[in-house]
């Protein structure tokens, strides 16, 4: 334990940042605020360019002995942190949740299990990566997956631990150092993170972990000539920043953004189902990417879909995360409760109407909210809110249903509810979004490739693609 330790929840958690094997601390500290009640958890290590300059060059200097490590005993060290995480499961679940006010119960049994089997399937999925041979009269090719080197990687606040490990896991997979800078909304369970690898022998530098502002590390960290791979999850403002600090250097960029995804209800639908996967769309209290904010409707069922979405939304408890009854806890920060309010408010003005919620409860707390008459062009329709709004529209054609889905600037995901598998694959088959789901929500296999079109990102994460984006593919060309 050191001045800079913050306990929560019992845990100790290290403040500062994780640069070449060693804690670092910066001179400056910035506040770090659990959503649940509005309290101070503790002063974190605010980076400047300076540590960024020490974890970029401690990344650099750990990453030809990392890279020359052999495939099997890279693995072997990324099941040995897959370990680690489940050894502290309820430690870094409790410290998650304090953080960023997600659900203690889905902390403990369904996203933490995950982070570990993050690590062990990129493990594995790389002793599976082949190396191509090609015959050209006589000459061989030779594909080889090389790692690309120091990879920064920058993350948002809704779900910290699991989409740092989507990017940390095949990352040092495939070979590279890396440098994780997690939200400064929640910089805790990185710290944790950092621990557990270095007690399962991740070597010194090769995981570092600075904290701090996007504006200021965040940004000396992307404009940095020797990091070799970006991958970013955010919004659509800090990608296109970043995408101008990566044009400088030309560093290849991968981009996981925003999305304003549809859940198109047809008429021969399993209405129960579909009410289900509506109100599913709640979780994380709306601070979910992927999340279906835009209920598409048939006519003939709209008046009962509603109905019945309703009498199910009404039976949610909101209310302390760390409570097993709860259903929907609070939103990141006062900021966002306002930006959330202010797109409920003004939706109304123009002439919503809040079925349930439109407000605001105490708090960092938002009612959950479903809007109806709103029009296709409006900001309500078109913006990404994030937090827990949905809107309802209405169609009476399948081309219009399509229509309206396809039309704002993002393409991240889509559900469609139907009982007809005919129409099912019509339908998908138009729909312009990365993911699409049929009578299901939220099903992800690691294998699949996974982001968004448009506005929503660039390029995928997820099995081979990952590793596609981590390396830099080698053809060798040998005489007979
Ligand atoms: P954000 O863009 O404000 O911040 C994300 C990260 O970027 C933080 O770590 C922040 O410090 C950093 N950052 C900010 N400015 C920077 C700069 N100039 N240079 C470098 N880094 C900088 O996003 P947020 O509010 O934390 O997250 C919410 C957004 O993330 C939503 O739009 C949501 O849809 C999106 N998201 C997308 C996915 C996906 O997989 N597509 C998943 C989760 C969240």
């Amino acid at each position: 334990m050191s001045e800079h330790t913050i306990t929560v929840a019992g845990v100790a958690v290290d403040a500062r940042h994780w640069i070449g094997g060693e804690r670092v601390a910066s001179t400056q500290t910035f506040p770090d605020v659990s959503p649940i009640d509005g309290s101070t958890i503790g002063g974190i290590s605010r980076g400047t360019a300076m540590e960024a300059a020490a974890a970029v060059a401690a990344a650099k200097a750990a990453f030809p002995a990392w890279a020359a490590t052999s495939r099997a005993e890279r693995a072997r060290i990324l099941h040995a942190v897959a370990d680690g995480v489940e050894k502290r499961i309820d430690e870094l679940a409790i410290v998650e949740t304090t953080d960023n006010g997600a659900l203690l119960r889905s902390h403990r049994r369904g996203v933490m299990p995950r982070v570990a089997h993050n690590f062990r399937f990129f493990a594995d999925w790389l002793l599976k990566l082949e190396h191509e041979d090609f015959e050209t009269r006589g000459h061989t090719n030779h594909v080889s997956w090389d790692p690309a080197g120091p990879s920064v990687l920058i993350t948002p606040w809704n779900a910290p631990l699991m989409l740092a490990t989507w990017k940390l896991a095949p990352a040092l997979a495939a070979g590279n150092t890396v440098i994780l800078k997690p939200a400064e909304w929640t910089p805790l369970t990185a710290s944790l993170l950092a621990d557990i690898a270095a007690e399962a022998g991740v070597p010194a530098g090769v995981l570092n972990v600075v904290q701090g502002y996007g504006s200021e590390i965040g940004d000396a960290l992307t404009s940095h000539p020797d990091v070799r791979r970006i991958s970013f999850t955010g919004s659509v403002p800090t990608a296109k920043r970043i995408a101008e600090s990566a044009a400088a250097n030309l560093t290849p960029l991968s981009l996981e953004l925003g999305g304003k995804s549809p859940l198109l209800v047809f008429a021969d639908a399993d209405l129960d189902l579909a009410v289900d996967l509506a109100v599913e769309q709640y979780d994380n209290a709306g601070q979910v990417c992927l999340a279906a904010t835009r209920f598409l409707v048939e006519e003939s069922v709209a008046e009962e879909f509603t109905r019945r979405f309703v009498e199910k939304a009404s039976t949610l408890t909101q209310g302390d995360p760390r409570d097993e009854a709860t259903d929907i806890g609070p939103n990141i920060h006062l900021r966002q409760l306002e930006k959330i309010d202010g797109f409920v408010q003004r939706a109304v003005a123009a002439g919503a109407r809040a079925v349930i919620g439109g407000h605001r409860v105490a708090g960092r707390y938002y009612a959950p909210t479903l809007l109806t008459d709103v029009a296709q062009d409006s900001e309500i329709v078109q913006e990404e809110v994030f937090g827990p709004v949905l809107t309802l529209q209405t169609f009476s054609t399948e081309e219009e249903a399509v229509r309206l889905a396809n039309d704002t600037r993002f393409g991240l995901a889509a559900t469609v509810a139907t009982g007809d598998p005919e129409r099912a694959e019509r339908v998908t088959g138009q729909l312009v979004a990365g993911t699409v789901w049929v009578n299901c929500f939220f099903v992800r296999d690691l294998r699949a490739p996974f982001g968004g079109s448009r506005h929503s990102g660039v390029g995928r994460e997820g099995g081979t693609w990952s590793f596609d984006f981590y390396c830099d593919l080698r053809n060798t060309v040998t005489a007979p």
